[in-house]
């Protein structure tokens, strides 16, 4: 995996003040191999790795870095840019309802994804939300849509089998229009490949209701085959956003940028289990950072496995792989290990980067003996508070400090920084970090 290959190629180039292009050819094939391996097209990776090449070359090192972390810096920097640069918001800037459409195969995810937005639209952003089928082949499917957006909590307009999916999105838009609706979520049908039928009959419905968003809907899970898919989709229609489905599992993020790259449309949500909660904002830097730094936890794995408590490790394992949060409880116990293992400071160059920077706020200072303080404020609290960290209010708060014997800003801090940790466990836990703790485990 690529951080695995990086860090190898980060050793080789010690010593070395410049990058040039003897010495970054071996790092480039590592990166080369790790993105193929990620399921990253090949079209994608030849073009990244041209833009890793014209950044990289000559680059003065900054006096900080090693050339190898400046190397690690160009390949963070050309994933976030490739996949997009920064963060794209669902444009809804229109006489009301704004219409979105979503298109993609069946079983990328569409109608969980209409609910998701759905909730997202009515909770975040305060919008009135109607959502309608056009799968007229499944009754199942429309039913199927009537629960998610009872658990949305947004409106259903019904549809039936017998009526053709244009006639249906006309009635929808029209009634939204005299409820003063602001959103309208289209459904659509999808077939398990590409077809011609299912194209035209969704070009025909994008022209009659000439939606402001377009989404095209795919599961990140689909590999190389999510290429040719959105290829297809592409020539159909003209998509303005993607949904990275699924993206939950042991999926490596690949398609994001090779569905980027080919679609030109910025991916705008990726989705993360059935829940109607699971919908996430896409932020190109997090997903370069999780590209790269899955690889980082398990190379600090293999160096802790000999280290840690060989049970503790089995029982966090069974913990996560069962999908339950990581807790402070949890933590506490990591602290624990980490001393084992030979300190805070030798293992923070081998987390990824977003990890160590919450681990380095978190310490504030003098590593080691800040680390003691955190042990200490998280001793002073009970087991049930360290399980349920966000019960902790201002009394709480009072309690645990004084017991600590630092000041409630101390305290909060640690929650807040443990809120950020926590989010990223998650991330990790069905992919990279189950992984990581069965390795631990044995
Ligand atoms: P559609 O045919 O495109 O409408 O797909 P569905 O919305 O019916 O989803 C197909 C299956 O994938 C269902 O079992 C969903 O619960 C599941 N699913 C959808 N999105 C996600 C996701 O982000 N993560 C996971 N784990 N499952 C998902
Ligand atoms: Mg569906």
């Amino acid at each position: 995996n690529l951080t695995n290959r990086l860090a190898h190629v980060v050793k080789t180039l010690r010593g070395q003040a410049r990058l040039t292009e003897e010495n970054i050819a071996e790092m480039l094939r590592e990166v080369r191999m790790a993105l193929l391996e990620a399921d990253v097209a090949l079209p994608v990776v030849k073009d990244l790795i041209a833009r890793i090449k014209e950044k990289a070359l000559g680059q003065e090192v900054i006096a900080s870095l090693s050339p190898g972390q400046a190397l690690v810096g160009v390949v963070q920097q050309q994933l976030t840019e490739i996949m997009g640069g920064s963060q794209s918001a669902l444009n809804l800037a229109t006489q009301p309802p704004a219409v979105i459409l979503m298109a993609g195969l069946q079983g990328a995810g569409k109608t969980t994804t209409v609910g998701k937005l759905a909730k997202y639209l009515k909770e975040k952003q305060r919008k009135k939300v109607l959502v309608v089928s056009c799968d007229v082949y499944r009754p199942a499917a429309i039913a199927q849509l009537q629960t998610v957006a009872g658990q949305a909590g947004a409106e259903f307009f019904p549809s039936e089998i017998s009526q053709k999916p244009v006639d249906i999105a006309l009635a929808a838009i029209d009634f939204a229009k005299r409820h003063y609706l602001d959103v309208l979520l289209v459904d659509t049908a999808g077939r398990l490949t590409i077809d011609e039928q299912m194209m035209l009959e969704i070009q025909q419905l994008h022209a009659a209701i000439k939606p402001i968003e377009t989404l095209f809907i795919v599961d990140a899970m689909a590999g190389q085959d999510a290429v040719n898919t959105a290829r297809a989709f592409n020539e159909a229609l003209p998509l303005t956003g993607v949904v990275l489905t699924k993206l939950d599992g042991d999926s490596r993020g690949g398609a994001a940028l090779s569905v980027r790259h080919v679609t030109g449309a910025p991916i705008k949500f990726t989705g993360v289990g059935e829940k109607l909660s699971g919908l996430d904002e896409f932020h190109p830097d997090r997903m370069a950072s999780r590209i790269l730094g899955m690889g980082d936890i398990l190379s600090l794995v293999e160096e802790a496995r000999s280290a840690v408590d060989e049970k503790s490790a089995m029982d966090l394992a069974n913990k996560l792989k069962k999908g339950k949060g990581f807790d402070l409880n949890d933590f506490k116990e990591q602290i624990g290990q980490m001393r084992k293992m030979g300190g805070l400071s030798s293992l923070m160059d081998k987390m990824p980067a977003q990890f160590a920077q919450a681990a380095q706020q978190m310490q504030g200072g003098a590593q080691e003996k800040a680390m003691g303080r955190v042990e200490g404020i998280i001793n002073s609290m009970t087991p049930f508070e360290r399980a349920h960290p966000d019960l902790i209010k201002a009394s709480r708060k009072r309690r645990i400090a004084t017991g600590a014997g630092v000041q409630v800003q101390e305290v909060n801090r640690l929650l807040n920084q443990f809120e950020q940790m926590q989010k990223m466990m998650k991330q990790f836990s069905k992919g990279g970090m189950g992984k990581l703790m069965r390795g631990m485990g044995g």
